[in-house]
């Protein structure tokens, strides 16, 4: 049990010279550095996101300095002044602004908010949790909201894009075992077996973001994950069937959308917004339950590289060049 004199190893993020970049590095820090929240967490496992590479590659995601990385955190609870937390509770945190304006998971000791806390579901060890991480969550999320938009098996083809990636990938493999055929859209040629052990039924090339993008394409798609925005995006959209929905979360591939309006008006498409970091307190709590349904422990072992926390900036220059495929956890402890 930690106590106010033990050294917590953590990855901090202070604003660089010139204030435009930040700089991130190991640090030791006191217990009393900790914010003054409810309930102190020991840090078993974190994740490596798109995002945290960003954040330990001095891109612009802390929003306040000093500021401890991490989108993500698993492990259990040893101090609690909430009642309905009690100290031996294994916990998950996703988003809430951890890493940007929230000390994150890259810390062998946190203390957070109560309500910011799930409960990790009994089929999941805090390595499992870490391995679904905010990516495996987003990707139920996405999929959840294609099938409240009403889509169904049989409907036809869902496309998921950046499908290599740790969205992509819990997406093909979420999308597939709810039964629907699945195409995964790849910058990587060599991730064909990987993308097709999740449960691709094919797999295309990413496509050209300059090429032109017709107001109206085929009728291909009947949903749609979308990880990377842009301009691949706007291609996607005018290849989506009538009544389809295409659920977007991510932007590898920029931030402008050069989208027509003809699929939103003639063809009723839907372009749903995925948010994991504030979605509402249900949102989570479905998805999570969900998870712990449709997931198994032998998917994540396939999907998973565990690395340690003294690699953290390796790994994390890696995924912002794209080199990663699937789901990279850290062990903190
Ligand atoms: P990863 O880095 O694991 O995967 C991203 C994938 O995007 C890559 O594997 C690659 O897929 C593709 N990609 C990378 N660079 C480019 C490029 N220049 N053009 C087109 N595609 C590219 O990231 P995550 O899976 O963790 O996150 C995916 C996206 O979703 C990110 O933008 C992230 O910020 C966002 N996100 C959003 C969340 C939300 O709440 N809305 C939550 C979590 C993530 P491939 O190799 O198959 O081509």
């Amino acid at each position: 049990m930690a106590n106010q004199s033990s050294a917590i190893k953590a990855v901090v993020i202070r604003r660089g010279e010139d204030k435009r970049r930040t700089s991130a590095a190991f640090e030791s820090l006191s217990m009393d550095a900790l914010p003054a929240h409810d309930v102190l967490v020991e840090v078993e496992f974190s994740t490596i996101n798109y995002k945290d590479g960003l954040a330990l590659t001095g891109g612009p995601i802390a929003r306040r300095f000093p500021m401890v990385a991490g989108i993500d955190l698993a492990g259990t609870i040893v101090d609690s002044a909430d009642s309905a937390w009690p100290a031996g509770t294994r916990v998950l945190v996703n988003g809430y602004g951890l890493s940007e304006t929230e000390w994150g998971g890259y810390s062998t000791y946190q203390r957070v908010k109560a309500e910011w806390l799930t409960k990790i579901p009994d089929a999941f060890t805090s390595q499992d949790a870490m391995s679904i991480g905010t990516a495996g969550y987003t990707a139920m999320l996405c999929v959840l909201e294609l099938e409240r938009a009403g889509l169904r098996p049989g409907d036809g083809k869902i496309l998921v894009t950046g499908a290599a990636g740790g969205v992509g990938s819990f997406a093909i493999a979420l999308a597939s075992q709810a039964g629907f055929e699945v195409v995964a859209s790849t910058g990587k040629p060599d991730a064909e077996p990987y993308l097709k052990g999740l449960g691709a039924s094919e797999v295309i090339a990413r496509g050209d973001a300059t090429a032109p993008i017709p107001a109206l394409g085929g009728e291909t798609w009947s949903g749609v994950v979308d990880c990377v925005g842009g301009p691949l995006l706007a291609q996607v959209i005018s290849n989506v069937r009538y009544g389809g929905c295409v659920a977007a979360c991510g932007l590898t591939g920029g931030t402008d959308v050069p989208a027509s309006i003809f699929p939103f008006i003639l063809r009723n498409v839907r372009l749903q917004g995925v948010d994991s970091v504030f979605a509402a307190r249900e949102k989570r709590v479905e998805a999570w339950s969900q998870l712990a349904q449709r997931v198994s422990r032998e998917h994540l072992a396939s999907i998973t590289t565990v690395v340690s926390f003294d690699d953290v900036f390796d790994v994390a220059t890696r995924i912002v060049k794209g080199e990663l495929s699937g789901r990279t956890v850290v062990r903190i402890k």
